[in-house]
């Protein structure tokens, strides 16, 4: 943990959603964590356990590994969404022209960031497929089992309406 001095400016509340089905999807987890906590004026605040869970893709591939991040920042959301990129490169994120939810080493998505509602061409907030997916919802109630978000209302609630899916908690 770097020292409380090193975030001075009023800070927000990002959480990111983290996936994996290439090259030992766990560690690629678990690295992505510690990188997360070391991005300028973040702390990595709590994260959730890593779960498997089944592709949703027309591409037949690998189970993903899930898991989401609760971050205290204080990069504006944008530079946060440029920093979540640049980890994804790090990890060799290759993204292929047309092709849609294809196997991916990492991927990192913004999903909240406080109360902020945006609809910028790079960035959509609150994360605009957060609802129907149970392996964002339930790793986000390990966290918060209590939490509202702005526009979709309370996580619970949320998870009762999400389309089924076959989803695993994992002991790390
Ligand atoms: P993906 O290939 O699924 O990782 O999608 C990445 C693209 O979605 C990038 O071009 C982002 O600019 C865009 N995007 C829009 N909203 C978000 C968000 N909330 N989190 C991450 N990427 C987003």
């Amino acid at each position: 943990m770097k020292a409380e001095t090193a975030v001075k400016r009023k800070t927000a509340e990002a959480w990111i959603g983290l996936g994996s089905n290439l090259e030992d999807p766990e560690s690629q987890l678990l690295q992505a964590f510690d990188e997360l906590d070391a991005l300028p004026e973040t702390r990595l605040r709590a994260r959730s356990s890593l779960y498997r869970s089944e592709p949703v893709s027309d591409i037949p591939q690998d189970d993903y590994i899930n898991a989401v991040a609760r971050l205290e920042t204080g990069l504006a959301p944008l530079q946060l969404l440029d920093a979540l990129q640049t980890i994804e490169r790090a990890h060799h994120r290759q993204r292929i022209a047309g092709v849609v939810n294809g196997p991916r080493t990492l991927d990192l998505d913004l999903l909240l960031y406080d109360d902020e509602t945006l609809d910028h061409p790079c960035l959509t907030l609150p994360h605009p497929r957060l609802h129907q997916r149970l392996f964002v919802l339930l790793p986000m109630r390990e966290i918060d089992a209590g939490l509202r978000i702005a526009q979709l209302g309370r996580l619970d609630k949320l998870i009762a309406t999400a389309p089924a899916m076959r989803l695993q908690k994992l002991d790390r």
